[in-house]
């Protein structure tokens, strides 16, 4: 390790930072967790938060009784929250929901044109257009977003559904311009930001993001909140996504009339307590500073690169050669080991937990030429370099030291 990584500590406590993990051998370690990108651990604010909502817990919106009706101000208040958290304007309306894919798959019941996307996306943007017209992502960002003006240009779409940072590569695509780009295409955008949000500031006003998907247990708030934040227009038109109380303005046997969003997309009783972790997850990270963020993650990124290349036959996988940005993603693979061997060897004898698989993202590991998968490590706002110097020096235990330089 050079003195240059030496100051890198956790940004911010977060539980879990003391978990004793069982090793194979009978011992036990401090956990190092590098599988933030999956599910980050709760901030200790957001902890404390949940810790006061509940004193007043309590059903919102119907409620005539004193703790109803502070529970319904704090559930509105994180959509207020979360709404600046993104930049949402008076345009944007925030809708809660279980989490990104449950987002999408809302939107893809309000889209009335065709949607694009990159063969690059996870899952959960992939799957939920139905019958979208799929452009395949070219080996630098300025020839993908080429490809995607002529797909654009060729017919009308609806949306244009791209990632704000890959989960693969952690490679962040310039949003700004690529919304831009499919508004003079006369499409929308769609941003998921399931990875994105926890990194770097977004600002979907300032950016002309029509609509935006995040997840809250990736943003250090577990209890299952996530948000779908968009234009109004579409979800007004749009069935609701859930039919039931809560979501109308009026029934009787023969009518409903549905009220409009965000209510009309919310049916049933809401997670008060998942929007009261997201909102104070939002908060806590506003006021750390993005830009200090970024910085903890891009040294820590470094080191964890650099460390892993001196590993003979290790590839770190990556999508774009002119891409300028990744948050805090490495994936990688080592030659003559499968992604679950060294995945389990991290646990089992160093107690480092890490993601190994295909990360729903079968197509893009399919054309990174590693269909069977590779190993992911992710950190975020707990890392430190301690953690980093670890994982880098269980990942050389692999290979013989004779291959060591
Ligand atoms: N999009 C991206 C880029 C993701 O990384 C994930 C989670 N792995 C999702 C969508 C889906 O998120 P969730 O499981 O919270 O719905």
């Amino acid at each position: 390790m050079t003195a240059a990584f030496t100051a890198i500590a956790p940004l911010a406590q977060v539980t879990g930072a003391d978990l004793c993990v069982p090793l194979a051998d009978g011992s036990t370690r401090t956990y190092a967790n590098f599988d933030y990108a999956a599910s980050a651990p709760a901030l200790t604010q957001v902890v404390e938060r949940i810790d006061q909502l509940l004193h007043t817990y309590s059903s919102v919106h119907r409620g005539a009784g004193y703790a109803s009706k502070v529970s319904t101000d704090n559930y509105e208040n994180a959509r207020e929250i979360v709404g600046r958290f993104v930049g949402a304007t008076d345009e944007h309306v925030v809708v809660f929901t279980r989490n990104t894919t449950d987002s999408l798959n809302l939107l893809a019941g309000c889209v009335p044109g065709s949607v694009v996307v990159l063969d690059i996306e996870h899952h959960a943007n992939l799957l939920p257009w139905k019958g979208s017209r799929i452009v395949r992502a070219a080996g630098t960002i300025e020839e993908t977003i080429r490809r995607l003006v002529v797909e654009l240009c060729a017919r009308p779409a609806g949306l244009l559904a791209i990632t704000g940072a890959s989960n693969v590569t952690g490679e962040v695509l310039p949003i700004a311009r690529i919304a831009d780009i499919a508004h003079r295409c006369g499409a929308r955008i769609l941003v998921d930001a399931a990875q994105l949000a926890p990194h770097r500031a977004i600002d979907i006003g300032a950016w002309g993001v029509d609509y935006l998907a995040f997840s809250g247990h990736k943003l250090y708030a577990p209890f299952g909140a996530g948000v779908l934040v968009g234009r109004r227009d579409w979800l007004d038109c749009a069935d609701p996504y859930l039919s039931g109380g809560g979501a109308v303005r009026n029934v009787t046997v023969t009518n409903t009339q549905w009220a409009l969003s965000p209510a009309r997309h919310e049916a049933g009783t809401p997670n008060i307590l998942g929007a009261g972790a997201l909102a104070a997850a939002c908060e806590t990270i506003e006021s750390l500073g993005f830009e200090y963020i970024a910085e903890h993650e891009r040294a820590l990124c470094e080191q964890l690169v650099a460390g892993l290349r001196t590993v003979p036959g290790l590839e770190v996988l990556s999508l774009w050669s002119d891409c300028e940005d990744s948050v805090g993603i490495v994936t990688f693979t080592v030659d003559g080991f499968e992604p679950r061997e060294i995945a389990t060897y991290l646990s089992d004898v160093h107690g480092i937990g890490v993601r190994d698989g295909r990360f729903c993202a079968h197509p893009l590991l399919d054309r990174l030429g590693h269909a069977d998968g590779a190993v992911r490590a992710s950190i975020g706002l707990g890392t430190g370099c301690a953690d980093v110097e670890r994982l880098v020096g269980a990942v050389r235990t692999l290979v013989p030291e004779s291959a060591l330089a």
